[in-house]
């Protein structure tokens, strides 16, 4: 069992507060994303997980055990960083051994577990190899292995994959998913990458300025973002937040997009999102892959725009429009034609809208 508690979490450095109040619970098993933007506060919530850095308020808990008294080397966590911590001077298998000899495992133990974990990270036919002639994502490899192998029941990994190229992260998101199946650690795991966190998470903690945003399943977060911050955070391209005006009331409403014309509030979802409105100033969101294009053969009330710009990626078209100063993009999920400069309606998607509060940037109507 290993669940973690984090209570009103605070770190502060002199006048900067590099994490906030954080209240966050992990549940035994659970694998965790700290996502967000460079200095957000995911590395310092990390390192005072692991005990690294002290809170300058609030709880740990393990277990619903304060950890405020337990040092570093007793709180019986893994830890993996960006820049892979391994003994250069040791070979492969002496590196993934080293964890269980300190800890005096038996000597057939360490060999069978070794083999094990070699064979696990591919690492079989460099077993034998100094590190000093591995690649850097088999540098990686080794770090992660020498951290899991002793099997922490709390691994936390920052950034692991970050120095990584492109084909071989996706490998490893993979691997790192057997890897926590397999041994049933609570996994903490900080990245900016928010494919990387939807990929390998079951739930997300979104970060930014030291404040947690929103926490939940990549679903939820993804489809529902509790601020314009998250929802621009999560996705690419990210969702489209046109800024526009709320025109009548008593359920039957309209969006002002200005040079982009209104559009008569249709969907109900939509609508209760309207009723949640305070003020006129609003944020209309929608996801690229969510909005259609008219001509298309989609109808229905929508933006009017000019497309500027046609992005052909493989299967997939993004096509970027203007309506004024209103900037958005459409991603069509297949291959398609249109012209510079083509006067196109972009389609309000029923039951897929967002609104948002033009000054606090809150969402509306949730549901
Ligand atoms: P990155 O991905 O760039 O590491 P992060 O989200 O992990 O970013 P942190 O490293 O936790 O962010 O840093 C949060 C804030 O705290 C930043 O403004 C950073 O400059 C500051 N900070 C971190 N460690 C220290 C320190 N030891 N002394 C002073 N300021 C620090």
């Amino acid at each position: 069992m290993a669940s973690i508690t984090l209570a009103s979490l605070t770190k502060r450095f002199g006048d900067l507060t590099a994490v906030a109040t954080l209240d966050l619970e992990i549940r035994d098993k659970e694998f965790v994303a700290l996502l967000g933007p460079s200095g957000c506060g995911k590395t310092t919530t990390m390192n005072m997980i692991a005990g690294i850095e002290t809170p300058s308020e609030g709880q740990i808990l393990f277990d619903g055990r304060d950890m405020r008294t337990v040092p570093a080397n007793r709180r019986k966590v893994g830890f993996v960083f960006q820049n892979y911590a391994i003994f250069t001077h040791l070979s492969v298998r002496e590196n993934l051994a080293f964890g269980l000899k300190v800890r005096g495992v038996p000597r057939a133990e360490v060999a069978q577990r070794v083999a094990a974990m070699a064979q696990l990270m591919r690492l079989e036919d460099r077993i034998d190899w100094p590190t000093a002639k591995l690649s850097v994502n088999e540098l990686q490899k080794v770090a992660i292995g020498r951290s899991a192998i002793t099997e922490p029941e709390i691994f936390l990994l920052d950034e692991p994959l970050s120095n990584l190229d492109a084909a071989f992260r996706a490998f490893m998101r993979t691997e790192l998913k057997h890897l926590q199946h397999q041994f049933q650690q609570t996994m903490v795991y900080v990245t900016h990458d928010q494919i990387e966190a939807m990929s390998l998470a079951d739930r997300i903690a979104v970060m930014d300025l030291g404040v947690l945003q929103q926490y939940g399943s990549p679903i939820e977060v993804y489809n529902e973002p509790r601020n314009v911050f998250v929802a621009n955070f999560m996705g690419s391209p990210s969702m489209n937040l046109v800024p526009c005006r709320l025109t009548g009331g008593d359920g039957s409403y309209a969006l002002d997009f200005g040079e982009g014309g209104s559009a008569a509030v249709e969907d109900g979802a939509l609508k209760r999102r309207c009723d949640a409105a305070r003020d006129a100033g609003v944020i209309f969101g929608a996801r690229p892959e969510d909005l259609e294009i008219e001509p298309t053969g989609h109808t229905g009330p929508g933006i009017e725009a000019t497309v500027t710009f046609v992005e052909p990626i493989g299967p997939r078209t993004i096509v970027h429009l203007a309506a004024g100063e209103r900037r958005m993009k459409i991603a069509e999920g297949k291959q398609y034609g249109i012209e510079l400069g083509a006067r196109v309606k972009a389609v309000l998607p029923p039951g897929k809208c967002h609104l948002f509060d033009a000054e606090t940037g809150e969402a509306l109507g949730r549901a």
